[in-house]
């Protein structure tokens, strides 16, 4: 592989997760291991963040089986960050049922030499002070790619805006950026965004696709049109690993193209819970899904 090697923070978790399709206690979830799952089907992945003693081994193996570089991520006395969610019955809308931060409340992330070195970073959906506390200790960083929620924008909105302005690419969806910029139309709210630090803001619409923008381009790209949708969870970190895993191959000239390996990359992890769908996709059925975008788009 001549891809880059993308560095990654966000939350390693177990979620409890309800939809009309069925239930699932503690799997293997957090935004961070969606995202890297994702993105080593492209690109290698160092994954940084904290988990607690009673993590499970079924996890280390799925990095390991993934070639995922987990020697930034801490385990540490305590409980795993754990997240539970609900989804309304056409599953297009989720609450959160709980959120217990556990390790994540004492986590001081600690990167070593080598991983310092990495050029591209994905700072996934955890406290803001995290995310900047990665990019501290990163000044290499050349492509500085964040993504946040609800939650860190109604508590903590000014460190998310410091965020912003050291995000080159900015991932955000449409309920949120509404929340964050109090515009409900997408493309204002995308220009003050833009305005914010970004270069580039990709705002993710579910079903009905992502919204690219840069100063100059507005484009809408469609979703994989074919997908039996069983639970949403960690669509969007998935669509963030494929979308810099393309960046990590390819830099930006083909920002287009990265949006759909993220629509394509997502369109699996949707067909099961938690991980089920991801862990079936392939490089090869990938590339299918985003020649079928590409026909919608024509
Ligand atoms: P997504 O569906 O892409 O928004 O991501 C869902 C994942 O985000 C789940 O696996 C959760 O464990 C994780 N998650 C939910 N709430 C939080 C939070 N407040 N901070 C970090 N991760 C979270």
């Amino acid at each position: 592989m001549n891809a880059k090697p993308i560095l990654a923070v966000g939350s390693i978790a177990l979620d409890t997760i309800e939809t009309s399709q069925g239930q699932r206690d503690e799997i293997l979830g957090g935004s961070a291991t969606f995202f890297a799952v994702a993105a080593s089907l492209f690109a290698p992945v160092r994954l940084v963040g904290v988990v607690g003693t009673d993590y499970p081994e079924e996890g280390w193996r799925l990095f390991r089986e993934r070639g995922i570089d987990v020697s930034d991520v801490q385990q540490v006395a305590g409980s795993t960050f754990r997240w539970g969610g609900r989804y309304s019955r056409d599953l297009s809308g989720r609450e959160t049922l709980f959120t217990h931060l556990g390790v994540f409340e004492d986590f001081r992330p600690s990167i070593s030499e080598q991983n310092r070195r990495t050029e591209i970073i994905y700072l996934g959906n955890i406290q803001p002070s995290l995310q900047l506390a990665v990019c501290e200790h990163i000044p290499a960083a050349r492509r500085v790619i964040s993504d946040t929620m609800n939650l860190w924008i109604d508590i903590n909105r000014e460190e998310l805006e410091v965020v912003l302005k050291k995000t080159h690419i900015f991932l955000i969806n449409d309920e949120e950026a509404a929340q964050l910029t109090g515009n409900d139309d997408l493309e204002a709210a995308a220009r003050w965004l833009l305005e914010a630090g970004p270069s580039t803001v990709i705002i993710k619409r579910g079903h009905r696709g992502a919204s690219l923008a840069t100063d100059s381009a507005y484009k809408h790209i469609p979703v994989y049109p074919h997908t039996r949708l069983v639970d949403p969870t960690g669509a969007g970190d998935s669509f963030a690993g494929g979308f810099i895993g393309h960046i990590a191959n390819h830099d930006e000239s083909h920002l287009e193209e990265a949006v759909i390996r993220g629509a394509a990359t997502a369109s699996f992890t949707v067909e099961g819970f938690g991980l089920e769908g991801l862990l079936q996709a392939a490089a090869e059925g990938i590339e299918h899904r985003m020649e079928i975008i590409r026909r919608l788009m024509d």
